[in-house]
């Protein structure tokens, strides 16, 4: 008799060509037996005279797209099978399997989309088991076609006979089409409108010609513009009303990439990976000021759809403006309709697919960061791949932070992020947060008298009381900071580790014995996520006038952080030029009107930033801080700024450091040199505080999280430093330190202690 197993594998296996590339592979060793999509993943049945190698094989050389979670082997008695079968969805699987994220278009498409004699010679929908869409067309589990958005396109017969063939590419992918059987392209331009085979040619001409196009891609659409051409890119930023946040471009290749910015062998990789993200690095290339106003970074990806392929083949400017199509703020536009309306003084054109698109989701952002990659916006080509395994067991929703909002659902114990929402106080944004709710919760069949709903501390957030208007069993409240923490340890399935967690950010809701609803970000907690954290010490307390709207005005914040220095000279005056908003805010402390209490590194990042220069309104969150992180690239020396760690008080404290500040700007000493000073001297400060802390409490491991934490330079000295102490250092991984993190720190407090 032969010997048999059975497989389960858990982990991406579905929706990315795991079942045929198993039957495949069954037919190469000549293995009998059956494959099977089960409810937690793949299952197998094989039977051969020899199966290691075949099992060896399974392992390692999965589809692209998949990922192995866990591989399980038993042996079982042999069956007698005949021949090796792919057997159909039995209907019993449970919708815990996890949908893959979107892919790019693959090699061998790629190939055919430009081969003459292929019959999806330039075919905008191309795609296989390899590649194309996937969590932008399902409506529902399992990933079938009927439950996707390719449901109004019956298959031609070549089509259905490639969907039948378990040795053909295209065996059971979902959106598989043709120029037969799908969908097609379109452009629209007032009222002329050219068909397929038109439509890309035409979009491509307008690009060079300098008009703005409205491109359809995967999770929404893209405002397209060629990124030399700075009328062009003035244009788009004046009609987009974005004023300075950068525009990401993509290039045509990557040899074109390498001429744009700085590729480290890591961020090469990053940017030709599987999710195609856009890559953030140093700027090298001489483009318009207007694509990154103020910054020497650039945000570059490459084409990921048959579509971006055919528009650069079809003689598309080589690096082009891609940036989210939206007004403003307001979340990416995804519904035909929709971008119609909301995009109609914006696009000169808008370049149409017919393929709905199930849901928005935007580009991811990413950077390969001094401890490995660093993600920065986790949407397109990441989720909603599950982030960890937590052990729990009943349903729980995280509602995640007002601001870079995200929320997690776990079911069966996997915790599945969102995609990025946006900023809730956006009532677009706050709209498209309840669409994604509504959507995870239906597409798992979330059972909502089980299910445990988590939020944030902050009574006025509006995923707070969203939280609390759920059917849910149960709700709880999370402190953010913690839930930051809370994310890294998740991530690595630490759930008993004990750690030192420092959470710098920008603001969140703090709960202190004395300071409760004061603004909290600059916080270090002792714990674990089963045994709670305690807040063992803090950045010196400072006052915030306005509140959460300080945010917006570093010169607002400079007046709180700066109450505390003795002999401050009139910052009005140069060479520091503080406006009239400083006065005012400096009159709220006086009277102790809307002041409130802070331990925030974000806003001490302002304050430095004011101090050095940054006096104007911010219009992007975490402007200032960027700014001064780029300030600080040009400088020659690098002195410390001083920042004690008072043990007794347990409090790091800013004020020598503000103080050498303003005397060194009015002394007149380099701006660039006293930017990194401050980084320098920050990192110095944290580590100190990081041994005295692990040292009283006896720890080994730091956890660092929060929005500062996307400091490269910051980590970059604090690295240094670390590593040479037997410390162990851990940041997030999967989701980014920002805000985006905290639903899933929120979900990972559910675990019981
Ligand atoms: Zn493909
Ligand atoms: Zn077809
Ligand atoms: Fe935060």
């Amino acid at each position: 008799m032969p010997e048999a197993r059975f497989l389960r594998i858990r982990g991406v296996v579905q929706g990315v060509g795991f079942r045929p590339f198993v039957f495949r592979l069954a037919a190469a060793h000549g293995i009998t037996g059956w494959v099977r999509n089960g409810a937690e993943g793949v299952e197998i049945h094989a039977e051969a005279d020899a199966l290691e190698d075949f099992v060896r094989a399974l392992q390692a050389e999965t589809p692209p797209a998949a990922r192995i979670a866990s591989f399980e082997m038993t042996a079982v008695p042999a069956l007698g099978c005949e021949r090796f079968e792919i057997l159909e969805s039995t209907g019993e699987e449970h919708p815990t399997v996890r949908i893959s994220p979107d892919l790019p278009i693959c090699a061998a498409c790629l190939a055919e989309l430009f081969d003459p004699g292929d019959r999806r010679y330039g075919y905008p929908y191309i795609n296989c088991t390899d590649c194309g869409p996937r969590y932008t067309i399902v409506l529902g589990l399992p990933y079938d076609r009927p439950r996707t958005t390719m449901q109004p396109w019956p298959l031609c017969a070549d089509c259905a006979r490639e969907y039948g063939d378990p040795l053909d590419r295209r065996f059971h992918a979902q959106p598989v089409a043709c120029p037969a059987c799908g969908p097609e392209y379109f452009l629209q331009m007032g009222e002329e409108r050219w068909g397929s085979g038109e439509a890309i040619p035409q979009a491509a001409r307008l690009l060079r010609e300098g008009h703005i196009v409205a491109v359809k891609g995967l999770g929404g659409y893209h405002l397209a513009a060629d990124a030399r051409n700075g009328d062009a890119v003035a244009a788009l930023r004046e009609r987009k009303v974005r004023k300075e946040k950068p525009f990401a471009v993509m290039a045509k290749d990557l040899g074109v990439a390498r001429d744009l910015i700085d590729l480290t062998p890591e961020a090469e990789e990053l940017l030709a990976g599987i999710a195609r993200p856009i890559v953030l690095a140093p700027c090298r290339a001489d483009l318009p000021s207007g694509i990154a106003p103020d910054n020497p970074d650039l945000g570059v990806m490459l084409p990921y759809t048959p579509v971006h392929h055919l528009l650069f083949a079809a003689g598309a400017p080589d690096v082009l403006v891609m940036t989210s199509a939206n007004r403003s703020n307001e979340p990416l536009a995804y519904r035909d309709e929709e971008a119609f309306e909301r995009l109609a003084g914006i696009a000169d054109a808008f370049l149409v697919g017919e393929r709905p698109i199930a849901r928005r989701v935007d580009d991811s952002v990413v950077r390969a960061g001094c401890l490995g990659p660093a993600v920065l916006r986790r949407a397109r080509g990441l989720a909603p791949g599950a982030v960890a395994k937590l052990p729990l067991t009943r349903p729980v929703l995280a509602v995640g932070a007002d601001l870079k909002n995200t929320v997690t659902l776990v079911v069966e114990g996997e915790a599945f992020v969102s995609q990025h929402i946006g900023d809730l106080q956006q009532y677009e944004a706050f709209q498209a947060f309840q669409e994604t709710v509504r959507d995870l919760t239906a597409m798992y069949e979330v059972d909502w008298d089980q299910t445990l709903v988590m939020h944030d501390l902050h009574p006025q957030y509006a995923s707070t009381t969203y939280a609390l208007g759920l059917p849910a069993a149960e709700t709880r409240a999370v402190q953010h900071h913690r839930a930051h923490i809370a994310c890294v340890l998740a991530e690595r399935g630490a759930f008993d580790e004990r750690v030192l967690g420092v959470a710098y950010d920008g603001t969140g809701y703090g709960d202190g014995d004395d300071d409760k609803g004061s603004i909290w970000g600059g916080e270090f907690f002792v714990g674990s996520i089963r045994g709670g954290f305690e807040r063992v010490a803090h950045l010196r307390g400072a006052l915030l006038p306005g509140g959460d709207a300080a945010a917006r005005h570093p010169v607002q914040s400079a007046a709180g952080f700066l109450a505390q220095i003795e002999g401050l000279p009139d910052l009005t005056a140069p060479p520091f030029g503080f406006p009239p908003r400083y006065l005012q805010a400096r009159e709220l402390i006086a009277k102790n009107v809307r002041t409130f209490p802070t331990t925030s590194v974000g806003r001490l990042f302002d304050t430095a930033a004011a101090l050095l220069g940054f006096t104007r309104e911010v219009t992007f969150e975490g402007q200032a801080a960027i700014w001064l992180e780029h300030l600080a690239r040009t400088a020659q020396a690098e002195d410390p700024l001083l920042f004690p760690f008072d043990a007794e008080n347990r409090e790091l404290d800013f004020r020598p450091a503000l103080t050498e500040l303003v005397e060194a700007r009015r002394r007149g000493e380099d701006r660039s040199t006293l930017a990194r000073a401050f980084h320098r001297g920050l990192a110095r400060g944290l580590v100190e505080a990081i041994l005295t802390l692990t040292g009283i409490h006896g720890l080994e491991t730091v956890v660092l999280s929060g929005g500062v934490f996307q400091n490269e330079m910051l980590l970059g000295d604090l690295t240094r430093e670390l590593a040479k102490t037997p410390l162990r250092l851990w940041t997030n991984r999967e989701v980014p330190p920002n805000d985006e993190g905290i639903s899933l720190g929120q979900a990972a407090m559910a675990v019981e202690p």
